[in-house]
């Protein structure tokens, strides 16, 4: 029997039950506070160094019992409907309860006897996601830790399919290259740089004015590349880019891809639930067709982080991508082993992600990915016909999705002065705390964003926001005088 007293405390089921139930209350006052109560901020803005001096304090003197309170307080909240910021999603409540089952039971699923139920389920739902964006019985997919690594593993994929040499053994010879709209998420170009790429084989293509990779230019890049002895293997849409929300062409890019013959990625971190959408499915038109897709669960399908699936058309091709030998643990079998999925992924071990994707369909059906796409998106086009209809502001583009870019522009002309006017008002919002957005910059304008996430944030809070902006635009010229 153990006799170390510390360890059995910190094992104690006990001392678990009672700390969790306690906390399942703070979580549920916690919800009900800032999902309700309009008076509640979305967060308390400390600069970063005073955040460190209180928990390097707080570990010396803190009350043990005021430790999750504290976090608590000290988070960005994203169950509140002004927290419309990044594309961080509200997440169902009991996902946070499938969350803790994985912390708990610990079932890494490198291989399937670490982790029987999570594989099975993960090709349940993964199986479901393939269905829902069309493709046939061939196709397989997994889940992964985030869109970055998702995107990463599909651009290895592609270059395992389309490169003939065997450069994952053997390293580069050639030149190689992708083609990415100047908009992608920045993850791209890094996934690029890692596979050793470099600068030159990441061709961007700039965007439209709409904001969507320009198409008409995708012939003449490639044949540029080529004049430069770059092999071009891939070609990656936004479903839709994170800075604007704007969709790009997705079919015409798969048709371009297969008249050359290069992987059709598309990258629907964000957007790639709209195939849950009978209203909002034209926005992925083409995405059948693509080689691989990205779907983050903690975007648009209200899932805790980290919960990322990347699916496959062909199947086979999620089994070639990483043919490194781990004989220990890859036992080489006929049958498809789907079921061990180190072999696949890029972890090896990874959490239960699975079972929160399958909880929501289980107890909510698929029809609550729709709904909830359909609020998010519906409200996206109300924000932008609010901003369009007040005369102090303007559009960066007209939304596709949930996210809005636009930008204060009354009685002032130039964009440097609107570039610091914008700037400064977001800051201010942030040290306010009561709503919060954030900010990007396109074609060298400075914009205000918001990404609407949260299916309680109505056409009042948009109102709301408007008039809070002008009047600290107000009080900032003010200033100034
Ligand atoms: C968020 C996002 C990513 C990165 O995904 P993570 O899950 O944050 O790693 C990639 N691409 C797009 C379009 C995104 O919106």
């Amino acid at each position: 029997m153990m006799q170390n007293e510390l360890l059995k405390a910190a094992y104690s089921p006990e001392n678990f039950r009672k700390k969790g139930h306690q906390l399942i209350d703070e979580l549920a006052d916690h919800l009900n506070a800032q999902i309700y109560q309009e008076s509640t901020k979305t967060l308390e803005w400390h600069i970063p160094e005073d955040e460190r001096v209180f928990w390097s304090n707080f570990l010396e003197n803190g009350n043990d019992n005021e430790l999750f309170r504290n976090i608590l307080k000290r988070i960005t909240a994203v169950h509140n409907p002004k927290c419309i910021g990044h594309q961080v999603t509200p997440t169902v409540p009991v996902t946070a309860l499938t969350a803790m089952i994985s912390g708990l039971l610990n079932n890494g699923m490198a291989v399937y006897e670490m982790g029987m139920a999570p594989s099975a389920i993960e090709r349940v739902v993964t199986d479901l996601l393939c269905q829902k964006i069309g493709y046939d019985t061939n196709s397989r997919g997994f889940l992964t830790s985030g869109g970055t690594l998702a995107n990463l593993t599909a651009l290895l994929s592609a270059r395992k399919e389309k490169i003939t040499n065997d450069i994952w053994n053997n390293g580069h010879k050639t030149a190689l290259g992708i083609m990415v709209s100047a908009e992608a998420h920045y993850c791209v170009d890094r996934a690029a740089k890692i596979m050793g790429l470099g600068e030159k084989g990441i061709i961007k293509i700039p965007v439209t004015d709409g904001y969507q990779l320009d198409t008409s230019l995708l012939e003449s890049e490639l044949q540029k590349a080529k004049a430069n002895n770059i092999q071009v293997y891939a070609i990656v849409g936004s479903a839709p880019s994170t800075a604007t929300g704007i969709y790009d062409d997705l079919a015409s890019i798969a048709a371009f891809a297969n008249k050359n013959d290069l992987w059709f990625h598309v990258d629907g971190a964000h957007g790639g639930a709209a195939i849950f959408s009978e209203k909002y499915k034209y926005t992925v038109a083409g995405i059948e067709k693509a080689d691989s897709v990205v779907i983050d669960g903690h975007k648009m399908m209200m899932l805790p982080t980290i919960t990322t699936a990347l699916l496959f058309k062909n199947g086979n091709h999620s089994y070639t991508t990483f043919s490194q030998k781990a004989d220990y643990l890859l036992v080489q079998s006929d049958e498809e082993d789907w079921y061990n999925k180190a072999k696949r992924t890029f972890e090896c071990t990874k959490t239960m992600m699975s079972i929160h994707w399958f909880t929501l369909f289980k107890i909510y059906g698929e029809s609550i990915f729709k709904e909830y796409l359909d609020q998010l998106y519906d409200m996206g086009r109300s924000f932008g016909k609010i901003i369009e209809e007040t005369p102090q502001f303007e559009l960066a583009v007209q939304p596709h999705s949930n996210i809005i870019c636009f930008r204060y522009v009354d009685g002032l002309r130039a964009n440097a002065a609107l570039n610091t006017i914008n700037q400064e008002i977001r800051q201010q919002l942030l040290e306010e705390g009561d709503y919060y957005i954030v900010q990007t910059k396109l074609k060298e304008v400075h914009y205000l964003r918001c990404t609407i996430m949260n299916p309680f944030t109505s056409e009042e809070h948009f109102s709301v926001l408007l008039s809070k902006i002008i009047s600290i635009k107000n009080e900032i010229t003010s200033d100034l005088h």
